[in-house]
C-alpha cells in the first residue's frame, strides 16, 4: 500500500484558505471572509474574481468540469456536470467560467421531490452558491470535477433542499445567541457557530455475496435471513482487531477523505460482525452536513475497489445491530468559547447554566419535531423497534449536573460534584483523573462533557434536517430567554431565577438511567414525554401549528415548505416500503419457492425410495411434512401480502397510504418473512437460493 504523508495530502482538493490567500487580490479576499463570516452580500466583482481563481486552480489540477452541487430533498446530493469551455469559432474553444455561473445554476427540477411545492410544469429550479463551505474537486477513476456547494430553491424561492433551512437556522439561533450573550457583557462576538461531529456507523460485505441479493440490492436491507449460530453475543467485533482488507478501505478512505479535507480521525470495529465507524473531527454544521455527504458517498465508492460493498442501511440485517449516526453538537462563540463547556465548576458558571437549561427546555418542548428529523423508513427498524436508542426522547446529563439542577430547584447553589482520582489497584499503574460523570450509553440526547450528543440519527440520512430542527428549537428558547432578560434590573438574579424555573418546568425530559428498560416506557409515559414509535406516526409534528409558528417566526421554513416536507416523507415511507414488498413477492416468487418445491420433489422421491426398499422412512417423511407445511403458510403468507399490497396502492390520500403501508403492507411482509426463514433453516443449504447471514456476515 502506498504510504502518505498526511500533511502533504490533506485539504489537497478543497478550495480552502490557504489556496484563496494565494490566489485572490488581498482586497477580494477580504470582501469574500466578510461575506462567509458575517453573512453579509456578496458583490459580482468579487464573484467573477473568485470564479477565475477558482478555475484556475481546478483546471491546473485536471479538471474538465465543474458542477453546482446540491442537497434535494432525496437526502442525497446531486450534481449536473458542466464542461468548462466556450467554443470561440475555427473550431476552437477556450476554458471560461463566470461569476454568474459560479453564483448561480438554472436546471430542470421536476424529477426532484418537491412535495407539491413546484407544478411539474413549472420546472425551473435554481441553485446558488454557498461560499460558507468551501468548494472542492471531486476525484474520482474517470477525473476530478469542480464542486460548488449550493442552496437548491424553486422559480418563486422555495427551499427545494436540505441546505436551505440548514443556513436559514444557524442565522437564527446565531441572532438569539448573541442576544443572550450581550447580557453577560460581551461585546466582542460577533457570530456563534454551532459545530457537529457526526460519528458514522457504516456495514462492509463482500460484494459477490452481495450481488446474489436482490433484496440488498433493491432495498438495501436483508428481507429474508434465518439468524445464524453465532450472533454478536460475544461481543468480539466491538473494537476487535481490524480485518486486513477493511483495513486497507480504511486506509484509502481515509486519504480520499483527507484530500477533501475532510478530518477523519477515529475508526474502529462497532458491535455487529462486519459493522464499522468513522468519525471525523467537528466542524461547523453546515460544512460538516457536506462532509458528512461526501464520507457516505466516498465510503460506498471506495469499498467497491475492494471487493466489497457499503452498506448504509439503518438494518441491513434483523437480529444484529443496526446503523446510526451520533450527532455531537454544541454552540461556540468565533472567539472560541465552548458556550456548552461547564468548566471546574458548573455551579458557578452562569452562562452555561442558561444555555444548559435553553437546550433543556427546547429538547422538551418539540421534542417530537426532534423525533421526526431523526426519522426514515430503515430506522423505524431502530428507534422504538428491537432496537436502541428508544423512541422516547430524553436528556442524559450525567451525575455532576443533575445534582447541580437539583441544587438549583431548593434554590441554593453551593457546589459541583468533582471527578476525582481513580485508583486502578495496580501500583505501577499511574492513577488517572476521572470524568466528574461516566458516559451513558443508552441515552438519545446525552451530554457529553462539553456538547450534546443526538443519537438517534439513521446512518444512511443527511444530518441537514436534525442539525436545523435543533438549531431552530434552541434559537426560539433563547430568544424567549433573551426576551425575559433584556429588561432586567438585576440581571444576575432574574437569570438565576429563571433558570430555576425552567428547570423546574422541563426536568421531566432529564432522566439517567437505563433508557432501554421496560420500566422507562412506564415512566415517561407517567411523566407525559412522546413515544412516537414509527415515522408514519412522526411525520405531523412537522407541520403542526406549534411547528409552523417556530420555523415561520425564525425565518427557517414558510408553511408551506413545511407542508411540503410532510408530503415527502409520507412519499418517502410509501415508496420504500412499496419496493421492498415488491422485493418480497419477487424473491418467494422466482427464488425461494422454486427452490423449496424442487427440495421437496427430491424429498418426496427419497420417501418413495426408502419405502420401497423397506426401511423405516420416518425422519425424511417427517422433514417432508414439516416443509411442505412451512411451504403452504409461505404461500398464504404471499397471497396475504399480494392482496393487501394491490389494495393499499389504490389508495390516493398520501397521509392514508403511507398509514396504510405501516399498518398493512409492513405487518404482511413480516408475517411472510416467518415461514421463508424457517424454511431456510429446514433446505438443504446446498440448495438454498440465496447467501444466507452466516454467509454474508462471517465468510467475508
Ligand atoms: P464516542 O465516544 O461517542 O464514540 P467519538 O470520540 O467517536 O465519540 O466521537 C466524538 C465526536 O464528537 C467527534 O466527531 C468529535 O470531533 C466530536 N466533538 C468533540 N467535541 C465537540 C464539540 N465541542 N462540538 C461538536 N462535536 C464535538
Ligand atoms: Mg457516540
Amino acid at each position: 500500500m502506498e504510504k502518505i504523508a498526511l500533511s502533504e495530502i490533506y485539504g489537497i482538493n478543497v478550495f480552502n484558505d490557504a489556496v484563496m490567500t494565494e490566489r485572490l487580490p488581498k482586497k477580494v479576499y477580504a470582501e469574500l471572509k466578510k461575506t462567509i463570516k458575517n453573512g453579509e452580500s456578496l458583490t459580482a466583482y468579487v464573484a467573477e474574481v473568485v470564479a477565475n481563481a477558482m478555475k484556475d486552480w481546478a483546471i491546473e489540477r485536471g479538471a474538465t468540469h465543474y458542477t453546482h452541487w446540491f442537497q434535494p430533498m432525496t437526502g442525497i446530493t446531486a450534481e449536473k456536470h458542466e464542461a468548462f469551455l466556450t467554443p470561440v469559432g475555427d473550431g476552437k474553444a477556450i476554458a471560461e467560467f463566470s461569476g454568474k455561473e459560479l453564483i448561480r445554476g438554472e436546471s430542470d427540477a421536476s424529477s426532484f421531490p418537491s412535495g407539491g411545492l413546484r407544478a411539474t410544469f413549472e420546472a425551473r429550479g435554481y441553485t446558488a452558491w454557498d461560499c460558507t463551505s468551501p468548494a472542492f474537486l471531486k476525484e474520482d477513476a474517470s477525473g476530478l470535477t469542480l464542486c460548488i456547494p449550493t442552496a437548491f430553491c424553486s422559480y418563486t424561492g422555495e427551499a427545494l433542499d436540505k441546505k436551505t433551512p440548514l443556513l436559514r437556522s444557524m442565522e437564527a439561533i446565531n441572532t438569539q445567541a448573541i442576544r443572550v450573550l450581550r447580557l453577560f457583557g460581551d461585546k466582542q462576538t460577533q457570530r456563534i457557530i454551532t459545530s457537529v461531529g457526526p460519528e458514522q456507523e457504516y456495514f462492509l460485505i463482500d460484494k459477490q455475496m452481495y450481488k446474489k441479493r436482490k433484496d440488498l440490492i433493491f432495498t438495501g436491507r436483508t428481507l429474508f435471513g434465518a439468524l445464524p449460530p453465532k450472533g454478536q453475543e460475544l461481543d468480539d467485533h466491538y473494537y476487535g482487531t481490524i480485518r486486513e482488507n477493511v483495513s486497507c478501505y480504511m486506509h484509502e478512505l481515509n486519504r480520499e477523505l483527507w484530500k477533501l479535507g475532510i478530518s477523519a480521525k477515529t475508526q474502529h470495529n462497532e458491535v455487529a460482525p462486519c459493522q464499522h465507524e468513522l468519525a471525523p473531527i467537528y466542524t461547523d454544521t453546515n460544512t460538516a452536513t457536506d462532509h458528512n455527504q461526501l464520507i457516505m458517498e466516498a465510503m460506498k465508492r471506495i469499498a467497491s475497489h475492494f471487493d466489497l460493498v457499503c452498506l448504509l442501511h439503518e438494518k441491513p440485517f434483523s437480529g444484529v445491530n443496526g446503523s446510526g449516526k451520533h450527532n455531537n453538537w454544541s454552540i461556540s462563540t468565533d472567539g472560541g468559547q465552548n458556550l456548552l463547556e461547564p468548566g471546574k465548576n458548573p455551579h458557578r458558571n452562569l452562562k452555561f447554566l442558561l444555555f444548559l437549561v435553553a437546550v433543556i427546555k427546547a429538547v422538551d418542548v418539540h421534542a417530537d419535531l426532534l423525533r421526526i428529523s431523526a426519522a426514515n423508513p430503515g430506522n423505524d427498524h431502530r428507534l422504538g423497534a428491537n432496537e436502541a436508542p428508544p423512541a422516547i426522547i430524553s436528556i442524559f446529563l450525567g451525575d455532576q449536573l443533575e445534582d447541580i439542577l437539583e441544587q438549583i430547584e431548593c434554590g441554593e447553589l453551593n457546589n459541583s460534584i468533582q471527578g476525582g482520582e481513580m485508583s486502578i489497584g495496580v501500583s505501577t499503574m499511574p492513577s488517572l483523573k476521572k470524568d466528574a460523570t461516566d458516559r451513558n450509553r443508552t441515552s438519545p440526547f446525552a451530554f457529553t462533557g462539553n456538547k450534546f450528543e443526538f443519537r438517534m440519527l439513521g446512518s444512511s440520512d443527511s444530518i441537514a434536517c436534525p442539525n436545523y430542527i435543533l438549531n431552530t428549537v434552541v434559537a426560539d428558547v433563547l430568544e424567549e430567554f433573551a426576551d425575559k432578560l433584556e429588561g432586567a434590573d438585576d440581571f444576575e438574579k432574574e437569570a438565576m431565577e429563571l433558570i430555576r424555573e425552567t428547570v423546574k418546568q422541563h426536568k421531566r425530559i432529564v432522566f439517567n438511567g437505563n433508557g432501554y428498560s421496560d420500566e422507562w416506557v412506564e415512566e415517561a409515559e407517567r411523566r407525559g414525554l412522546p413515544n412516537i414509535n414509527c415515522m408514519v406516526d412522526a411525520i405531523p409534528a412537522i407541520k403542526s401549528e406549534k411547528a409552523v409558528k417556530l420555523f415561520e417566526k425564525h425565518h427557517v421554513l414558510t408553511k408551506a415548505e413545511c407542508n411540503s416536507r410532510a408530503d415527502i416523507l409520507y412519499e418517502e415511507y410509501t415508496k420504500q416500503i412499496n419496493i421492498e414488498a415488491r422485493t418480497m413477492i419477487e424473491m418467494v416468487l422466482k427464488q425461494i419457492r422454486p427452490a423449496v418445491i424442487s427440495y421437496t420433489k427430491e424429498l418426496a422421491d427419497t420417501v418413495i425410495a426408502l419405502k420401497e426398499a423397506g426401511v423405516d422412512a420416518t425422519a425424511s417423511t417427517k422433514l417432508l411434512k414439516e416443509i411442505t407445511s412451512q411451504l403452504n403458510a409461505m404461500d398464504e403468507a404471499l397471497e396475504t401480502l399480494r392482496t393487501v399490497l394491490d389494495e393499499v396502492s389504490k389508495i390516493e390520500v398520501i397521509t392514508q397510504q403511507a398509514h396504510e403501508f405501516r399498518y398493512k403492507v409492513f405487518p404482511a411482509m413480516e408475517a411472510l418473512r416467518v415461514p421463508a426463514d424457517k424454511l431456510e433453516m429446514l433446505v438443504d443449504e446446498k440448495k438454498w437460493p440465496i447467501p444466507t447471514y452466516g454467509d454474508l456476515l462471517f465468510y467475508v
